[in-house]
């Protein structure tokens, strides 16, 4: 009997299946007749095409059960069908190798390794389709020889050390950009070796394809003048990240548990059709289906000189990495720095040098920019697909994703995306990428279920933020249906009911009614005025760039936004937006609001915003350079059309006699103030903007970003309507701790007493002279910090629409005299922990009084 890691190999050449059902049935035939398998894993091979595509590239197939019939493997096997005139397989592929596996534990990812190795040697696969001797096909498969620029040399490297992986889910993508990014701080080469393969730590992909596993062992060396101190940064990396993979790990087997779990409160009466898939996200939705095609695109070959193309390609690499960066800040402030992470890893898969490095090469042998691009992203993808890792699998979804944006911006032509009908409708796609599904609108899709995917994909994290009933990997059946098809979708059991009768509709329909009058008794709450037990009214705001985000943040009890961050505009689309593309959006909010406050923050680029298309010059330390308001007023050509924009909404749609102060429909603020004339000066450029429109005046008032203006508070309050405070700098530039910095990030706390008594003088300073104050960095969000601020005297709280209930509740249930004292007492703490500490205390004291 073979041992597991010796699959007996079976082959058949010149087979002629008539289509893909008989390739496979006639493959699990020989895998039947041999003894490695029960008949019954022929029908389990067959239902896995139903769920994913089991197409290699280049024309090898790998057909293979699901997961949960692996006992149904006597014992590890390969058949392979040597079909040389090629047989339909998916997506009009031709299969020319069926490589049906049955493996037994780990067998499977040393099969895959060795055809992902095969697939890249052309040439020899072309002899392997017409070969008519066995024993060759049987070589190609058994051995274990390492394709170029996938393995190098099994020796270790002078400073080394070995480790045992013990994160749970293995070296996914988020660990392993870490430790590129530790092994890229040194110039001295790292690799990674387990067993025979080694991976240069400083690539993404390399170190992805080792498929590295919970208890793999791996020897980590390096060489070079700072060796030592490299390893020693990397080590901290790789074991520091242990406690928090071990935490994610419990938390996502928590999440599917939860979604896995049966719901006991609706039943179904009458028999309908029923798809079953992976419930992914808990909840009920109840409407009609809306399929969304693939939204592959076919990319032409138009070869150009390599100059010009390697300038596109840098081109459109670096502007996709400012998108990026875009999405995880906005993802970061919308829905968390956890769901944030997913495009900061992404970020990394576009900087591979392997992925660029293919793209060169298919551009030196002479094909067009777009294409080659495109080639590269779905090798690399096919080959983490391959590793047969669910984890990696993933990950390749991620690669296709990134490099679709890549390509959109080689080529306007190439964007590909969905257009959804104006009606909710529960969504079926094969799969939907992470970006695609982080921009759902949960009041237009009401569900998700997709063909594809897994509850641990990110695409599910994401729905699970969103709030959106979701199922994963339900078959490709799922995309036949006629669109409008009324169905039932609940994500906690990951069924999808199919043109249900009307006593199982009314059913449905009262289970989630119930579940509404739940959510709807905690919504009336969040509706509910922020007022303290003492009666002291904090106005609550939602940091919001775009109209379509409104809705949400409204019904989380937000009474207007504190904060459009207004940038995005700009680094979302990748150019400039002209003037009347920015009124149509400041309108477009205005409308959305109905009339309740507005904050609009002028361009707030450079720091941790970068535009790639501006091209500004670089600087040393871009946080203490030209950025926010200086960099404003340098260039009118970037403020002016802005403002004008501002301006033409406010004639257009603030109607006369609309409330003036806190209140007013629309406010301007600036950025990163540090002088009375900065503000003297961009006051003045308002007032004539404002007069060639003849639009009526708005607020115009300034973040408090900088001690300096902090500090400074009373003189600035002379000359601005209101304050606004950045806490989010004002920390970082009070206790000199880039916000950007990973290490440092746990000291980076706004409630560090130094900050604090900022605060408090910005609140000073801003009674002398009668104006109000706002708070728009991320403790605002944080309940505890929430009502230290309404202590320290800040009028208005503007936070991610998310965080609104919890803070709400909080400044409910406390008094303005409590909330007071509380400050007095955190700004006299000697640090961030102690006030932190409070927390408990303040409740305690509540409780006491009350
Ligand atoms: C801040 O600095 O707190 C703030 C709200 O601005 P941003 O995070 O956009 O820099
Ligand atoms: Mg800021």
């Amino acid at each position: 009997m073979s041992a597991p890691t010796a699959p007996r190999v079976l082959i058949r050449t010149a087979a002629a299946p008539a289509d893909k059902e008989s390739a496979i049935r006639e493959a699990a035939q020989l895998l039947v007749a041999a003894g490695c398998i029960d008949p019954a894993y022929e029908g389990s091979m067959l239902r896995r095409e139903g769920v994913a595509n089991t197409y290699l590239g280049h024309g090898v197939v790998i057909p293979h059960g699901m997961v949960d019939d692996r006992a149904l493997v006597r014992e590890s096997g390969l058949a392979v069908l040597q079909v040389p005139a090629g047989v339909a397989w998916h997506d009009g592929q031709d299969a020319h190798l069926v490589v049906a596996i049955a493996a037994q534990s780990d067998t499977h990812i040393t099969i895959l390794r060795r055809l992902t190795r095969l697939i890249q040697d052309e040439a020899r696969l072309a002899r392997l389709r017409t070969t008519q001797d066995p024993a060759e096909i049987a070589a190609a498969l058994s051995e274990d020889a390492p394709a170029p620029g996938v393995a190098g040399p099994a020796a270790d490297l002078p400073h080394a050390f070995t480790w045992t992986v013990d994160y749970p889910t293995g070296l996914h993508a988020r660990p392993a950009s870490a430790w590129v990014e530790a092994a890229r701080g040194g110039s001295a080469r790292i690799q990674v070796r387990h067993g025979a393969e080694v991976a240069d730590a400083k690539t993404l992909i390399a170190l992805l394809q080792l498929g590295l596993r919970a208890g793999d062992e791996v020897v980590i060396s390096a060489e070079g003048e700072d060796a030592p101190a490299a390893l020693a940064r990397l080590k901290a990396t790789v074991t520091g990240l242990s406690a928090g993979e071990k935490a994610a790990a419990a938390r996502a087997a928590e999440a599917v548990a939860k979604a896995a779990a049966p719901v006991a409160g609706w039943n179904l009466a009458d028999p309908c059709r029923i798809v079953s898939g992976i419930g992914a996200s808990p909840g009920l939705a109840i409407g009609p289906v809306h399929v969304l095609g693939p939204t592959d695109v076919a990319v032409p070959d138009e070869p150009e000189p390599l100059t010009s193309g390697g300038d596109r390609l840098h081109a459109a690499l670096e502007s996709t990495g400012a998108q990026l960066k875009a999405l995880a800040d906005d993802t970061g402030r919308r829905l968390g720095q956890a769901d944030a992470g997913i495009f900061k890893a992404q970020a990394e898969l576009i900087a591979d040098t392997d992925l660029i490095t293919l793209a060169c090469q298919l551009m030196v042998e002479g094909h067009g920019v777009a294409y080659a691009w495109h080639q590269a992203v779905e090798r690399m993808a096919g080959q983490l697909s391959a590793l047969g890792n669910p984890v990696l699998a993933a990950r390749a979804a991620d690669l296709r994703d990134v490099g679709r944006r890549v390509l959109a911006q080689i080529d306007p032509a190439l964007r590909s995306g969905h257009a959804l009908p104006d009606a909710p409708c529960i969504l079926l796609a094969p799969d939907l990428a992470p970006s695609d599904t982080a921009g759902l609108d949960p009041a237009r899709v009401l569900g998700l279920a997709t063909a594809q995917g897994g509850p641990t994909s990110h695409t599910a994290i994401l729905a699970r933020t969103l709030g959106i009933p979701s199922v994963v990997a339900a078959g490709a059946n799922l995309l036949a249906l006629p669109a409008g098809t009324t169905a039932i979708l609940d994500g906690t059991t990951g069924r999808l009911y199919l043109d249900p009768s009307e006593g199982d509709l009314a059913a449905a329909r009262h289970w989630r009614d119930r579940l509404r009058a739940t959510q709807e008794e905690e919504a009336r709450e969040r509706g509910l005025p922020a007022r303290t037990r003492d009666g002291h009214a904090v106005a609550i705001g939602a940091n919001v760039n775009t109209p379509d985000q409104v809705p949400f943040a409204l019904s989380q009890g937000a009474e207007g936004v504190g904060l459009m961050r207004t940038e995005f505009l700009f680094l979302e689309r990748g150019d400039t937006p002209g003037e009347d593309d920015q009124y149509a959006t400041y309108r477009a909010m205005l409308e959305a609001l109905e009339g309740r406050p507005l904050i609009v923050r002028a361009l707030d680029i450079g720091g941790d915003k970068q535009v790639p298309h501006l091209a500004l010059p670089k600087e040393e330390n871009p946080f203490l350079g030209v950025r926010g308001a200086r960099l404003l007023l340098r260039r009118p050509d970037l403020m002016e059309p802005q403002l004008r924009a501002l301006y033409r909404a406010a004639k257009d749609c603030v109607p006369a006699g609309a409330p003036t102060g806190k209140d007013a429909p629309l406010s301007i603020m600036f950025p990163m103030i540090t002088s009375v004339p900065e503000v003297t000066a961009l006051r003045a450029a308002c007032e004539r903007i404002r007069t060639e429109i003849g639009a009526p005046e708005v607020p115009l008032g300034i973040m408090i970003e900088v001690p300096a203006a902090a500090i400074q508070a009373d003189a600035l309050a002379a000359h601005c309507d209101f304050f606004s405070i950045g806490t989010n700098d004002l920390t970082q530039y009070a206790l000199a701790i880039d916000r950007q910095n990973t290490e440092l990030a746990p000291e980076a706390d706004s409630l560090h007493p130094a900050v604090l008594r900022l605060v408090r003088m910005t609140c000073e300073g801003a009674a002398r002279h009668g104006r109000y104050v706002g708070v728009c960095g991320g403790i605002a969000g944080d309940p505890f910090g929430a009502g230290l601020l309404a202590g320290l005297g800040v009028h208005e709280l503007s936070m991610t629409p998310r965080d609104l209930p919890a803070v709400k509740a909080r400044l409910r249930a406390a008094t303005l005299a409590d909330l007071e004292a509380l400050a007095i007492d955190a700004c006299a703490q000697p640090d961030a922990a102690s006030v932190r500490a409070l927390d408990g205390k303040a409740g305690e004291t509540a409780e006491a009084r009350s």
